[in-house]
């Protein structure tokens, strides 16, 4: 086989090779993205329970200081009941009082309801930030395990690379050229197998009399459809 037609080959399959390990490096690293993507979820959605748990504190304090000023008011009534002179005004007391109790009676329930809702939200948080700490460790390892992948597929792009990069300084300029013009217009497929008068590059039929010559693979023929380097 002539020397460059040799050479193309084997320089096309290492260009092949190196794209390979660079899908699989794309596919990693898009792994490792997205693996930290959800422990980052996982950190927003436990910075959003803490956010309620915050509020519902918040919430409660002043619940607990409406109800405070609710007991002042009717401790202020219950003294008042002593001085009073006429049973008109003790009766009007007493009312004032039982106001004041039945309010303060619903301020407590709803007192019940948030501090049931903090326990609820105190636990809920307490087992994401476990999930996250657990999340976070088997994250970091499993990243740790596709860096060393990503590193491996690096090393050999690098081996290759320094292969190509023997071929290509055996090759005549003019033919390297025409190659690599050749690979990005027919997106990495420069060189292709003629196989029964039939061009696996464009499926496209080669003269009788072409298909006879490039059987000698002894120079570079090409396809006259599609224009790409072909051997047998
Ligand atoms: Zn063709």
């Amino acid at each position: 086989m002539e020397h460059n037609l040799e050479n193309l080959i084997t320089l096309q399959e290492l260009e092949l090779h190196f794209r390979e390990r660079q899908c699989k490096i794309e596919m990693l690293e898009q792994e490792m993205t997205e693996l930290r993507q959800r422990l980052d979820q996982a950190k927003v959605e436990a910075e959003e329970t803490k956010a309620k748990f915050e509020e519902n504190q918040k919430e409660n304090r002043k619940l607990e200081v409406a109800l405070k000023s609710k007991e002042e008011e009717k401790t202020k009534y219950q003294k008042q009941l002593f001085s009073v002179k006429t049973n008109r005004e003790y009766q009007s007391l007493l009312n004032e009082i039982e106001k004041v109790k039945t309010e303060s009676g619903k301020l407590e329930e709803k007192i019940i309801v948030r501090l049931e809702e903090a326990d609820l939200l105190k636990g809920d948080l307490k087992r994401r930030k476990a999930q996250i700490s657990k999340e976070k460790k088997r994250v970091e390892k499993e990243c740790q395990k596709l860096c060393q992948q990503v590193g491996k597929h690096q090393t050999e792009q690098d081996t290759i690379k320094s292969k190509a990069g023997e071929l290509k300084a055996k090759l005549e300029p003019e033919v390297l050229s025409d190659y690599e013009r050749l690979l990005k217009l027919k997106r990495g497929l420069a060189v292709v197998l003629a196989q029964e008068e039939i061009c696996s590059g464009c499926h496209m039929h080669i003269p009788p009399q072409l298909f006879e010559e490039i059987k000698r693979n002894d120079q570079i023929y090409r396809c006259p459809s599609c224009l790409r380097i072909l051997f047998t």
